[in-house]
C-alpha cells in the first residue's frame, strides 16, 4: 500500500494506493516535472482516497475540487473477500480504466463512500492538466444590501462556467478585525458601538473606502484567456451593480519554481498542499492566542473552533433577512453542480513564525 502505482501526464490521470497522501503526489509530479496539478483539501496530510471517500472537496477548477465526483475506477475488498473493479477496470486487460468512469451495468462506485462496505486497495483520478496562466481579482461593494446582486452576479459567473474556481466573500468593514490587524480606534468604536445601524456602517465604508462586501475571483487558462474572462466578469457585475469597484490581484504564469510555489499565499487554490490552514487561531502580531492544540492529539478542537469562530457572524444579518438557514458558512448560491461549495470568510490571514514552524514541521 501507499504507492503511487501511475500517473499518465497526457491523460491527466493517477492511480493510487491508499495512504498516498496529497503531499506525496504533489511531490511526486513536481520530481518529475510533470504539467500536471493536484486539487487538495485545505490539509495537505491526508491520503487522496481517504479523503475522497468521504467527500472531501479541494480549492481548484471544478470538476477537480469535488473529489469524489473526480475518481475514476476502483479496487475493492468487499467482506467475503472478493476483489471488484469497477468502471473499465473490471475488464480483464482495460487500458482505459481511469479515463471512463462507466463499465456495464449500474455504477457501484457510490456504494463505498462513506459506506464501509469494503476496502480500497486502487483507486484512480483526474487530475488537472497544468493552466498556463492564473489570475484573481477582488470585487468591492460599499452597500449592506449589494449582498444579493452580488452573490446572483456570481452564481451567473459559476452556473456559466466562466468562473470555475471556489470564491471568497468578505467584509472588510465588519470583519477586519478577525484576522488582520485590528480596526484603527475610530473603527473600533463604531463596531463596538452597541445597536450600530447599517447606515452608520455604511457611511463609515463610503468616508473611508471601505467596502462592506468583498468578492474573490479566480480564473486558469490560457494566458489571455484568464483576461478575456475577468474582463467578461466585470462587465457582468457592473450590470448589476455599477457602484462595484474592481482590483486585480495576483497574476502567474506556469510552472512556478519551487521559490516562487513556496511563496504563495493561496496555496491550495493553486493545487499545492501545505498545512497554512491551521493559522486558524494562530497567535500573530495583533492576537496572542496559541495554536498548540492542532499538530497533536486534540485536533479537533481546532474545528470546533473554527466552526463557533466570529468569522461568519456578519453573515447573519443577511441571513435573518433573506430567511435561509445557512449550511456552515456556506449559501446554496455559492453551491455549484460539479464542485464543491465556495466559503463565506474573511480576508487577509497572517500567520506567525511559530505556526510556520510548527506547520513545516508536520509538513515533513
Ligand atoms: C483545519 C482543517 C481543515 C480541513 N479542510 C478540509 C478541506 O478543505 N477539504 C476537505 O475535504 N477536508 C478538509 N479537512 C479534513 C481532512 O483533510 C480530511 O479528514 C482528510 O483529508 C482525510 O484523509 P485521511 O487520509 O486522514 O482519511 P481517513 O480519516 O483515513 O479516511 C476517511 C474515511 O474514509 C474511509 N476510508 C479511508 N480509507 C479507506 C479504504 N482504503 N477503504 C475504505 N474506506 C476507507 C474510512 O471510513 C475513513 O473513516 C480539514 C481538516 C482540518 C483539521
Amino acid at each position: 500500500m501507499s504507492r503511487i502505482l501511475d500517473v499518465n501526464e497526457e491523460n491527466a490521470t493517477c492511480l493510487v494506493e491508499p495512504g498516498v497522501s496529497y503531499f506525496d503526489l504533489y511531490r511526486y509530479i513536481r520530481a518529475n516535472k510533470l504539467k500536471l496539478w493536484i486539487d487538495c483539501p485545505d490539509p495537505g496530510w491526508g491520503s487522496l482516497i481517504g479523503n475522497a471517500l468521504d467527500h472531501g472537496n479541494g480549492y481548484t477548477m471544478s470538476p477537480f475540487r469535488d473529489h469524489f465526483g473526480a475518481h475514476c475506477g476502483m479496487e475493492v475488498v468487499l467482506a467475503d473477500g472478493e476483489l471488484v473493479r469497477t468502471g473499465m477496470g473490471a475488464l480483464p486487460g482495460a487500458k482505459t480504466w481511469q479515463q471512463s468512469k462507466f463499465g456495464f451495468g449500474p455504477e457501484l462506485d457510490g456504494l463505498f463512500s462513506q459506506g464501509n462496505t469494503g476496502v480500497v486497495t486502487k483507486m484512480g483520478f483526474w487530475l488537472m492538466a497544468e493552466p498556463e496562466a492564473y489570475l484573481s481579482g477582488t470585487v468591492m461593494v460599499y452597500r449592506h444590501a449589494d449582498l444579493a446582486p452580488l452573490l446572483k452576479a456570481f452564481q451567473v459567473l459559476n452556473n456559466t462556467n466562466a468562473m470555475m474556481a471556489t470564491t471568497r466573500i468578505g467584509s472588510p468593514l465588519q470583519l477586519g478585525r478577525v484576522f488582520g490587524a485590528p480596526p484603527d480606534p475610530e473603527h473600533a468604536a463604531l463596531l463596538a458601538k452597541p445597536g450600530v445601524t447599517t447606515a452608520e456602517l455604511e457611511s463609515y465604508g463610503r468616508q473611508h473606502d471601505l467596502p462592506y462586501w468583498t468578492l474573490d475571483l479566480k480564473f486558469y487558462g490560457g494566458r489571455e484567456v484568464v483576461e478575456a474572462q475577468w474582463d467578461h466578469a466585470v462587465r457582468l457585475l457592473r450590470a448589476s451593480l455599477p457602484d462595484a469597484k474592481f482590483a486585480k490581484g495576483e497574476r502567474l504564469e506556469f510552472p512556478l519554481t519551487d521559490e516562487q510555489a513556496e511563496k504563495i499565499g493561496d496555496k491550495a487554490s493553486l493545487g499545492i498542499p501545505s498545512l497554512g490552514a491551521f493559522f486558524v487561531g494562530a497567535r500573530t502580531a495583533w492576537r496572542r492566542s496559541r495554536v498548540r492544540d492542532i499538530c497533536g492529539s486534540r485536533r479537533s478542537s481546532l474545528l470546533v473552533r473554527m466552526r463557533c469562530s466570529r468569522h461568519s457572524g456578519c453573515f447573519d444579518q443577511a441571513f435573518k433577512e433573506w430567511g435561509v438557514a445557512p449550511l456552515y458558512r456556506t449559501l446554496p448560491q455559492l453551491y455549484h453542480r460539479e464542485s464543491s461549495t465556495c466559503c463565506l470568510v474573511s480576508k487577509s490571514a497572517t500567520i506567525s513564525k511559530s505556526t510556520a514552524r510548527r506547520v513545516q514541521s508536520c509538513a515533513r
